[in-house]
């Protein structure tokens, strides 16, 4: 029965209408990699690199990130890998690069906020992503925390210098963002003009939709992905995407909870990224489930 588990988890996930939807992994680095791929994952639709960040002394040099970035992709074959810029903030210290503390973290300097506003740490990530791109195309970039277009922008113009400089073109490297912020749900047909796709992340979107944060047990019963305004949300942001003729996925929890595979299918959804542990109960619900009424 395992064997046959794994064997249908390798197979494409197809609605009982035939439609295909594929399911990609969230990964945390290398030792994720193997799981991912052996629970059928089709690609990485997260790879959060904060690890390479959080686990050290001294902050990850330019090459060693070249090298894992690179190394990963490759295990990869020709499936994608997406590499989410570094997304820390005043709730998640680095030992390595000191920061002030803030009063409110979760409104404050996180993700590509802090990473424009320490533009030496964010070029060194930005040179290693587009230097393991040369080498492996199956990459993609992919910018945390967005709140507005102005940030795509500064953020495509940081990389068009560093891969000026490579003597590369940066137009080739795909640059998508997350939508885990209210206000890139509420512009996402601008933003979606900027970017080659969206992933929604449902962990930060529902604590920014209902104001309650995410790790606080007192506000627990508010932070839910099934809360109507959280799934408004969601089909506003697939049907900006669908407008604009790129792809929309969510990696954020709700992707992998087999409860909310047919509510996510119904408003628009037709990408999954989640922890290798949760495909093949993903793809399992997916076959079960008919776009068609
Ligand atoms: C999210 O916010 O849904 C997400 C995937 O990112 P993280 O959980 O790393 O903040
Ligand atoms: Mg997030």
């Amino acid at each position: 029965a395992r064997k046959s588990a794994l064997a249908s988890a390798q197979q494409v996930a197809m609605t009982r209408d035939g439609i295909a939807i594929p399911v990609l992994a969230n990964i945390g680095g290398p030792n994720d990699l193997e799981n991912a791929l052996t629970s059928g994952a089709e690609g990485v639709g997260l790879f959060r690199t904060e690890f390479l960040f959080q686990d050290s002394e001294a902050l990850p040099t330019e090459d060693e990130q070249y090298q894992v970035y690179r190394d990963i992709a490759a295990a990869l074959g020709d499936k994608p890998l997406t590499i989410r810029s570094l997304d820390v903030g005043g709730d998640k210290p680095l030992a390595a690069y000191p920061m002030p503390e803030e009063d409110n973290p979760f409104l404050g300097l996180r993700g590509v906020r802090l990473c424009l506003k320490h533009e030496a740490l964010f070029n060194t990530q930005l040179r290693a992503i587009l230097k393991a791109f040369q080498v492996q195309p199956n990459i993609q970039l992919m910018i945390p925390m967005v709140a507005q277009v102005e940030e795509v922008k500064k953020v495509k113009a940081l990389l068009a210098h560093q891969a000026q400089q490579l003597g590369m073109d940066a137009s080739k490297l795909p640059v998508g963002i997350m939508i885990e912020v209210p206000a890139a749900v509420l512009n996402a047909d601008a933003l979606a003009q900027e970017v080659d796709f969206f992933s929604i992340g449902t962990n930060d979107l529902t604590q920014y939709v209902m104001a309650a944060d995410r790790g606080n047990t007192a506000v627990a019963e508010l932070v839910n992905y099934f809360e109507p305004s959280v799934l408004k949300a969601i089909e506003l942001t697939c049907a900006a995407g669908e407008r604009a003729g790129i792809p929309v996925s969510m990696c954020g929890e709700m992707a992998g909870d087999p409860n909310a595979t047919q509510m996510l299918l119904g408003i628009g959804l037709r990408k999954f990224s989640a922890s290798a542990s949760l495909l093949p109960g993903l793809k399992a619900q997916i076959r079960q489930l008919s776009l068609q009424a």
